[in-house]
This record gives structure tokens, sequence and C-alpha cells, in this order.
């Protein structure tokens, strides 16, 4: 259902505003607080199809609970219309219109109240009124995503103005946010003189690249269409223009921030990131435990923490009960939670697994969607070892938890990863992570064989080494018991909570204004 527009618009606000206190003005904030917009294209629960929308979530409930006035805001797609109004949405009665190309889009704004966080929602029924979220599949991009998201920046830069709140703090985030800087560099927002940027690379693969004559869209110079600025290889690239224009630049793992600087992780971009290097930081993602916390989860079979794992137990017969795999409490149930696509390694894991299935060693449940081809290949699998193997394509979050809860063990294999944050659920879990050694996995696990480790690690993505690494997070689990739940018990206490994360970009925020 689209947002209300015209009269219902004015019915809507009307009815509501008898009510209302979502639109009223905040408490005064302590001094020294600073005010900060996110932007971002997801922010879960509204929208997620990743783990952008986590940290949309989860960085500024951090910041206010450090005193910051911090708030979001997102794009109202047709599934976050409906979560809104289910957590009581408040619109304004009048629409900001935001000019892209030559065409006025009349952008409505929704306000939310997320456990007392300002979530803004940007609705225009014409670029977010879909089913999808960038494209009609998985497989397919709207051709219109450039006008999507350089609206989405527009709009972001005139909300200030619209609900009368001067942030110190734009942050944007990921390429579909990243005209944000660009614009307020140049005076797009006349009202904001005094604001500063922060470009946030979730994940430096997904650039948001689009033929020049779709730079109209943002209404820049077309002096800027250059490879100092706003083109790469021939095209219009949003990710580029937002490093080349943020005041500061970070992305969500110290290590990530290092990869990037490389021909091998930086996407064609490595050389732009090394010459923005100055302003450039790693900050290493958190965990939301109010969300992925064993203790008080509504979503898994029984709640445990590190002092009873007995709840942990229950969890694991209820996860083989439901995914129908054989009864066998001593095998190693393997679990992976993610998109299917080649960055994720999913291929390493069809291709290894097979030997240590047979011999009885492991079992294997995957929640995921993606690639059709890797599908296909997890359906096969499957096939060849019924009882063994689970496959659920689609996106189900409850059934996240569940994996999360229920296996012995977690893979991620990636041959990239910016951040990660399912290996850090799952040594909240007391599931031990199996990863490969690359950005923020190397961050947040620390292999066993070091002596206080949390799960298991390896480095070149091969048959051989992931073998290996299956080898000895298999042994341990069949023969060492006392030292396997000693590593659980050091993931579940690893301090991987926000308050770390918000800190950090607290006094990268601080070393910007004057507060
Ligand atoms: P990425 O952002 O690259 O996809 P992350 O590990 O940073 O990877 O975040 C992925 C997020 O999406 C996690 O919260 C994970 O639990 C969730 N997720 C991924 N696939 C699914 C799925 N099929 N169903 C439910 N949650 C999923």
């Amino acid at each position: 259902m689209p947002y209300p527009t015209g009269e219902r618009m004015a019915a809507t606000t009307s009815r509501r505003a008898k009510t209302s206190s979502a639109l009223e003005p905040v408490a005064a904030q302590p001094k020294g607080a600073l005010r900060i917009l996110h932007v971002a294209a997801e922010v879960a629960p509204f929208i997620k199809s990743g783990g952008l929308a986590d940290v949309a979530q989860a960085l500024p409930a951090a910041l206010r609970r450090l005193g910051h006035d911090a708030r979001v805001c997102l794009p109202c797609y047709r599934r976050t219309y409906v979560e809104a109004e289910k957590r009581g949405v408040k619109w304004l009665s009048t629409p900001m219109i935001i000019e892209s190309g030559g065409v006025d889009h009349h952008v409505g704004i929704g306000e939310v109240l997320l456990d007392g966080m300002p979530v803004y929602l940007l609705a225009c029924n014409e670029l977010y009124d879909r089913d999808g979220l960038y494209g009609p599949s998985q497989h397919q991009e709207y051709e219109d995503n450039a006008r999507r998201f350089a609206v989405l920046s527009k709009a972001a830069l005139a909300l200030p103005g619209a609900i009368g709140w001067t942030p110190h703090i734009i942050h944007a985030h990921d390429w579909q946010t990243g005209l944000v800087p660009v614009l307020l560099q140049r005076g797009f927002c006349k009202a904001l003189p005094a604001t500063r940027s922060v470009f946030t690379i979730h994940n430096i693969a997904f650039q948001g690249a689009f033929p020049a004559h779709d730079m109209r869209l943002a209404g820049l110079d077309p002096w800027l269409y250059n490879a100092m600025h706003c083109e790469h290889f021939g095209r219009f690239n949003m990710l580029k223009t937002g490093i080349a224009f943020a005041d500061r630049v970070t992305t969500v793992s110290r290590r990530y921030a290092e990869e990037i600087q490389t021909p091998e992780y930086g996407w064609t971009l490595d050389a732009v990131i090394r010459h923005h290097g100055y302003k450039l930081s790693g900050i290493t993602n958190g965990v939301d435990t109010q969300v992925w916390n064993p203790a008080r989860d509504p979503d898994i079979a029984a709640n445990y923490d590190v002092e009873d794992l007995a709840g942990k137990l229950t969890c694991r017969r209820a996860l083989r009960e439901e995914c129908g795999l054989a009864k066998r409490e001593d095998v190693c149930l393997l679990a992976l939670v993610s998109r299917l696509t080649e960055q994720k390694g999913i291929d390493l894991v069809i291709d290894a697994v097979s030997p240590y299935i047979i011999a009885g060693r492991m079992q294997l449940a995957v929640l995921g969607s993606g690639d059709l081809h890797l599908e296909h290949r997890l359906n096969a699998l499957q096939a060849r070892h019924p009882g063994w193997v689970y496959t659920w394509y689609g996106y189900n979050e409850a059934l996240a938890h569940r994996f999360v809860a229920g296996a012995d063990a977690f893979l991620v294999p990636s041959r990239f990863e910016p951040c990660g944050l399912t290996q850090m659920y799952a040594m909240r879990y007391g599931t031990l992570p199996i990863v490969r050694y690359t950005g923020g996995l190397a961050d947040t696990v620390s292999d066993v064989s070091a002596g206080a480790g949390t799960g298991f690690t390896f480095g070149p993505v091969d048959i051989g080494h992931f073998s290996a690494v299956l080898d000895r997070a298999l042994g341990l689990f069949q023969h060492f018991p006392a030292e396997w739940a000693a590593a659980q018990k050091r993931g579940m206490t690893a301090d991987l909570s926000w308050d770390k994360a918000g800190r950090e970009y607290e006094g990268l925020y601080k070393g910007m204004t004057c507060a």
C-alpha cells in the first residue's frame, strides 16, 4: 500500500495529530551532545537485505546511549510502510519537493519512534512504493536506481529544514547515499552551512555506477565528471563520489580499511582509497545485544546463557527436528546464514563437505538466498545426503536466530568480508565460527590454536585450506569437548557490543566539530 498523499495524507495526519507526540520537539540534549543524522537505504526492522540494515539501526541507538541526539532516515519502501504503520507512524502534512533531472518529486516525511529514536521515512510513491528494494528480483536492478537514490540523498539533506532540527553531522552509508557529501559541500542545502559529513563503506564491491548522463539527476556541475571526483572508468560512480567529498570516510572494520587500499580488495577503487587515506578509518561493527541475546531471544526453542548452556542443547535438538536432520547428537551441526553469492564462499562449502558428511562427522544447515546456480548446487548436495543436509531459500529472520542458537559451529568462508555480523552472532550464542581470515572476520574471531581463541580461521581460499580448518574444527568437537566448551564461553563473554564502536564514532565526530 502506498503512503497517503493529498487528501488521504491530510486525513491521516490530522486523525493522528490528536494522539501525536512523535513530531513534537524532543527534550534538550546535555552539553556537548551531538546531533547526528544517519542516512541509509536499509534500517532494521523497517527493511533489511543485509548487514547495512543492522548497522543503521544499532549504531544510532548506541550513540543515543552515549547521550547524543542520533536519528536515522531511509526510503519508505512498500514493506517499510507496512512495518511503520504497525508502529504508529505519523506523517507531516506538507511533503518536500525534491527536484531531480528536471522532475519534481513529492517526498512525504513520516516519523516513527524506535525505542525512543526518531526514524524518518522518506516516502515517494513513484520511486519507492515497490515490492523490491533494489530491483524486481535479486538478479535484476530497477532501471531508475540512479534517480531513486539521487532523490534519497537530496531528500535527506532537505529533511533537517523540514523538521526544524540541524545536525552537526550527516552520516551517510554506502553508495545509495553517496551523493550526500558532495551535495552538502556544494551548498545544495543552504540551511546546513556548518554540518559535516561522514561516509561509511559497508562493501566496496557495490558502487552504484551509472551512465554518465545520470549525473544530471544529482544536479551537479558537469565539470565534476572527472577522475578526481564523480567519474570512474566512464561511469558516474556514487560510491567514489561519496569517498571524494566526505569530510571523513570510514569502513566497517580495521582490517578492511587496510585491505581496500590494495588491488586485491579495492574493486578498482584502491588508488582512490589510498589517495583519500588521510581521512579514512576502520571501526569494527558490534552486535545489537538486545536483538541477539540467547538469554532473552523469543525466536529460539529455549533460552540460555554462559552460566548454563542446557538451553542450547534444546535448541540443537529442536533445529534438527525442524530441519529433518538425523538425530545424531554426537555429530557436529554446522550452519550457514548468508546471501548466496561468490563473495560468501558458498562454492567452497559445497565442494568440500561431502567426505565429512559421508564419514558421519558433520551435518549442514543452510539458510540463504541469491545466486540460483548456487541454490541448484546446494539442492544437489542435499539430494546426495538426505537427512544430513538441509536448505531453506529466502529471507527468514526468526529461522536465522534458530540456526545461530541450534548449531554447534557456524560457517563464514567469505572471499572478502568488510565486517560480517553472523560470526559475532554465533559467538554470542556459543556457536563456534569457522571463518576465512579476512576483513572483519579477522578482527573479530581468533583461532583456538592460539590458546584463547573463539573459533577457527583459515587463509587462502581453496579446498585444501578449507578442508584443513574443517578437520581441526570437527576434531576438537569430537575429541576435546572441554576445549570446545572453553572456546564457547570465551566467545559468549567477548565484548562484541556496539558501545565500543559507538565510542569510536563519537571520537571521530567530536574531532570534526567544536562540540
Ligand atoms: P552482508 O551484509 O554482506 O550480507 P553481514 O554478515 O554483514 O553480511 O550481514 C548479514 C545479515 O543478514 C545478518 O544479520 C544475517 O543474519 C542476515 N541474513 C543474511 N541472509 C539471511 C537470510 N536468508 N535470512 C535471514 N537473515 C539473513
